[in-house]
């Protein structure tokens, strides 16, 4: 009870803790109202073949400005978001989001091959994701190959029953299946046998150290060896330098994102850095 275990978590007032509690009512206060708000946006990152630098495809990314707290980084959100469920509404909505956006893309005369959108594992769990996904490509009149979808491994260790089944539903949709910050996380390497995915996203912390730390050397090539011998595609994201990039196209990485190239850009930059570069 409150008394015995008073005596460890109430002795003292911890400002820091009390703050970061009143944050997180804010933040999760403010989320509900969000969408209806119409106070999210999205941004998109090009991916870019390494060789020629022109566009693969796009990588949505959510931005919140709140009329409260300002602009807010997707890392200090979604976290709470998930905890609070907002995110299958929010997640959803960036699914339809990013398949309009291709549309008017097309339709403007823009080739861009695909957009890829962010998953959050609650979203995978809370909903029928390949119904949702199915929808939204119907609504917008595209094929499942103008969407991929990013999942992090959380994903895969929660091992759902049915998370290979909706895999299956959403494989045969025609969407792409990738592991985004593939090594960060739990890294089990046994779903890369079971589950029918088309590519791997290392996660950027490794590029961060090449070519200069022998260990993130080692991982990058590790991570790229293990996704060509399963005939996965490899990308990298959070590429800064000229150095990564040759280092990444020396162990046949060829497609990845980074600010060498763009940071997400705004819909009207993106469709200008497109016409640019082509794809
Ligand atoms: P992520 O999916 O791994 O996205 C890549 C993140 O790296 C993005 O951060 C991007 O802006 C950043 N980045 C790209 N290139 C570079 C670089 O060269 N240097 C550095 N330092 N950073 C780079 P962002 O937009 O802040 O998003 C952070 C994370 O939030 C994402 O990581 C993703 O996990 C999550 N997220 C973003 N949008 C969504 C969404 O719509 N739904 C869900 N569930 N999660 C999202
Ligand atoms: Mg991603
Ligand atoms: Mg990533
Ligand atoms: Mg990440």
């Amino acid at each position: 009870d409150a008394k015995r275990r008073g005596r460890n978590t109430w002795q003292r007032f911890n400002p820091e803790l009390a703050r970061r509690q009143s944050d997180r009512v804010q933040v999760e206060g403010q989320l509900r109202r969000a969408l209806d708000n119409g106070e999210f946006r999205l941004v998109y990152q090009p991916l870019v073949d390494l060789v020629d630098g022109r566009v693969h495809r796009a990588e949505a990314l959510l931005r919140w400005h709140s009329p409260v707290l300002g602009e807010m980084s997707p890392d200090a959100f979604i976290g709470h978001a998930e905890t609070t469920g907002d995110i299958v509404r929010i997640g959803a909505w960036v699914v339809h989001s990013a398949c309009r956006q291709l549309a008017a893309w097309r339709r403007e005369g823009l080739a861009l091959p695909r957009v890829a959108v962010n998953v959050s594992w609650r979203q995978f769990l809370t909903e029928d994701l390949p119904q949702v996904i199915a929808a939204a490509l119907a609504e917008h009149d595209l094929p499942g190959e103008g969407l991929e979808l990013e999942f992090t491994e959380r994903v895969l260790i929660e091992d759902a029953p049915d998370t290979h089944d909706s895999f299956e539903r959403l494989r045969a949709l025609g969407v792409r299946l990738t592991i985004d910050d593939f090594g960060e996380g739990y890294s089990a390497l046994n779903y890369l046998r079971r589950l029918p995915i088309h590519g791997l996203k290392l996660a950027q912390g490794f590029l961060q150290g090449v070519p200069e730390a022998p260990s993130d050397v080692a991982i990058c090539q590790a991570v790229a060896g293990l996704g060509h011998g399963l005939g996965l595609e490899v990308v990298a994201e959070g590429i800064e330098t000229a150095a990564q990039r040759e280092f990444l196209l020396g162990i046949g990485i060829r497609c990845g994102q980074g600010f060498l190239y763009a940071p997400g850009l705004e819909v009207d930059d993106f469709a200008a850095y497109l016409r640019r570069v082509g794809c």
